[in-house]
């Protein structure tokens, strides 16, 4: 059995990328998390890019564990504020992580947009890099509209605000299956399958 590190200790996506795993029927790779490894120390996420992020933190993973390591980095990039939030989704309120301020301040900012130019685009990046030093970086995307009010509790970060190209609904009205089948991550990850499915041997 092969143990891959997820660069995370986000239980969710722990459990999304062992699912696709499995529902490819990869045999041999075992996804370990965070938690399940001796601490190190994690760079902060300073890059201008998903990729840059999504590899500086596989890379740290590789070396501090000597496992072969898959992280990622995502966010909104909005077609009206030129991309960002982009890499700063986050923290866009200016507090890490305070998903309700963030979509108070994005619905805010576009107050004044009209429908027709609301377009955006959730983005995943996940980079994968082994401890004999083979780097590989994917790019999920998943585009769609920003709504003009928060809608549905399902989801996380900006989930209420997206509807996805083809939907009516928002993100947050979709079950996590229904998500992962079809968002920026399940996207990004289902381009590693075959290097992942590989390392299991
Ligand atoms: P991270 O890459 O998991 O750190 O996510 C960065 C930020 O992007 C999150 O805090 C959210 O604000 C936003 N984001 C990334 N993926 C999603 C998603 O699937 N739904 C909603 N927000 C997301």
């Amino acid at each position: 059995m092969t143990r891959i590190l997820l660069a995370s200790r986000n239980a969710k996506k722990l459990k999304e990328l062992r699912r696709i795993l499995d529902d490819a029927g990869v045999a041999g790779v075992e996804i370990v998390g965070l938690d399940d490894v001796p601490p190190y120390e994690e760079a902060p996420e300073t890059g201008a890019t998903f990729e840059e992020n999504a590899l500086a933190k596989a890379r740290d993973g590789a070396a501090a564990t000597g496992l072969p390591c898959v992280a990622d980095d995502s966010g909104l990039e909005v077609d009206a504020l030129n991309g960002m939030p982009g890499v700063l989704s986050a923290r866009w309120s200016g507090r890490h992580g305070d998903d309700g301020a963030n979509n108070a301040l994005l619905l805010a900012q576009l107050g004044d947009v009209p429908d027709e130019r609301r377009g955006a685009r959730f983005v995943s990046t996940c980079a994968l890099v082994t401890p004999g030093g083979s780097e590989t970086v994917v790019r999920g995307e998943w585009p769609g509209t920003v709504n003009r009010e928060p809608v549905g509790d399902g989801g996380f970060g900006y989930d209420p605000l997206f509807v996805p190209e083809g939907g009516t609904g928002t993100a947050a009205e979709l079950t996590p299956a229904e998500k992962d089948a079809v968002s920026h991550r399940g996207r990004a990850l289902a381009l590693l399958l075959a290097e992942l499915a590989a390392l299991g041997g």
